[in-house]
């Protein structure tokens, strides 16, 4: 997604009015999504110290080492740039920069290492995780988001299209060749990476994150296969199961409740509920129909230039739905030893309700190669 220099000052704008309201004297962002969200700059997830400090002073500094200077697309209204050589102390160039502050929030995937380093040079900080800002910020998609987000979906349902006619073909091969030929066509349909695919065949659909290998699928089995990866900046995470031969019975109605409480999720996903009200409208369900002590894990997770971000759908989260959240709604039964079944879709919180991303098909379909 092209972004112009008017929405990075924008975002700027807001971050600094949040920290005000929280009486918040800096942020300081490094390695992850935080840095390119606020300045459009990312940093190598290498040792080497990068680092934006973002105080009351008009424009931030990025600091990073003078050898990844050439990378950086300055942006002299938001930033200026502090290169460090080799032989600088980075942690102390951070620390000089944060001068009269006290409370500094730290980016949530700031690495360990710099932070009890800048503890050790500023013992007189107050370190805050920066939920409150940077996280809240980067939970309410603008439509430009929203859109990269769309084109993620429709991008991950065709490869869940050719999965379900049955154009990838299941019996007979391993969970990870399935696994690799999933990411290949999320990369034909436009993906950048490949952030996951999980195929998890017969009992192994029990664990919700299995790990593909060498179990190869038979017939007449579950194949659940849940995938996602980056387009444009931004995710997809899409789960479609599908069943190698006649659905049985006792699957046919597993599926049904299944299917149900992932319409209850997505149904409670408009703007003004809460986040714990999606989670509790397919839990209930799945409750009734038997399956509760299955269904293992919350019903979804933020999503957006990280596979899984705030905010989370999941019992306590009494915060509200806004509009423009993106989110999973993927609730799933797992019977240990026998199998497992998941489905997932992306949506989006709107004023008027539930804006859903994924179109695939929801049903559990019947595959014959
Ligand atoms: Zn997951
Ligand atoms: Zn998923
Ligand atoms: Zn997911």
């Amino acid at each position: 997604m092209e972004l112009t220099d008017t929405k990075f000052g924008d975002r700027m704008a807001r971050a600094r009015l949040v920290m005000a309201e929280q009486d918040v004297d800096a942020i300081i962002l490094s390695v992850g999504a935080d840095l390119p969200y606020l300045c459009g700059y990312t940093a190598m997830a290498l040792e080497r110290l990068t680092m934006l400090v973002v105080t009351s002073d008009t424009v931030a500094r990025l600091v990073v080492p003078e050898l990844e200077a050439p990378r950086v697309t300055m942006r002299g209204e938001l930033f200026e740039l502090v290169t460090w050589a080799e032989t600088d102390d980075p942690i102390a160039i951070v620390a000089s920069l944060l001068g009269g502050c006290r409370r500094v929030c730290v980016g949530d995937t700031m690495w360990a290492r710099f932070v009890v380093e800048l503890i050790a040079a500023r013992p007189d900080l107050e370190l805050l995780r920066s939920t409150g800002v940077m996280n809240e910020l980067r939970a309410v998609k603008d439509e430009a988001e929203i859109g990269a987000l769309r084109a993620a979906a429709h991008a991950a349902d065709k490869v869940a299209a050719a999965l379900q006619s049955g154009k990838i073909p299941l019996i007979g091969r391993a969970e990870a060749d399935v696994s690799a030929e999933l990411g290949r066509r999320l990369i034909e349909e436009g993906h950048d990476v490949v952030n996951f695919a999980i195929v998890a065949s017969g009992p192994n659909a029990a664990s919700p994150h299995h790990e593909p290998g060498g179990r190869l699928i038979g017939s007449d089995e579950i194949v659940l296969c849940d995938f996602g990866g980056t387009m444009d900046g931004y995710c997809s995470d899409i789960t479609r199961c599908v069943h190698t031969g006649p659905l049985p019975a006792e699957l046919v109605e597993l599926y049904a409740v299944l299917r149900e409480a992932q319409e209850a999720g997505v149904a409670a996903g408009g703007a003004g509920g809460t986040c714990q009200d999606v989670d509790r409208a397919s839990r209930s369900i799945i409750d009734a129909g038997g399956y509760g002590e299955y269904f293992i894990h919350r019903t979804g997770h933020g999503i957006g230039m990280e596979a899984h971000e705030d905010p989370y759908m999941v019992e306590g989260n009494d915060e509200p739905l806004l509009a423009g959240h993106a989110f999973s709604v993927e609730p799933g039964i797992y019977v240990p030893g026998r199998w497992g079944a998941r489905l997932e879709d992306i949506v989006v919180a709107r004023a008027d309700g539930p804006d859903v991303l994924n179109q695939a098909d929801h049903a559990l379909i019947e595959v014959h190669s």
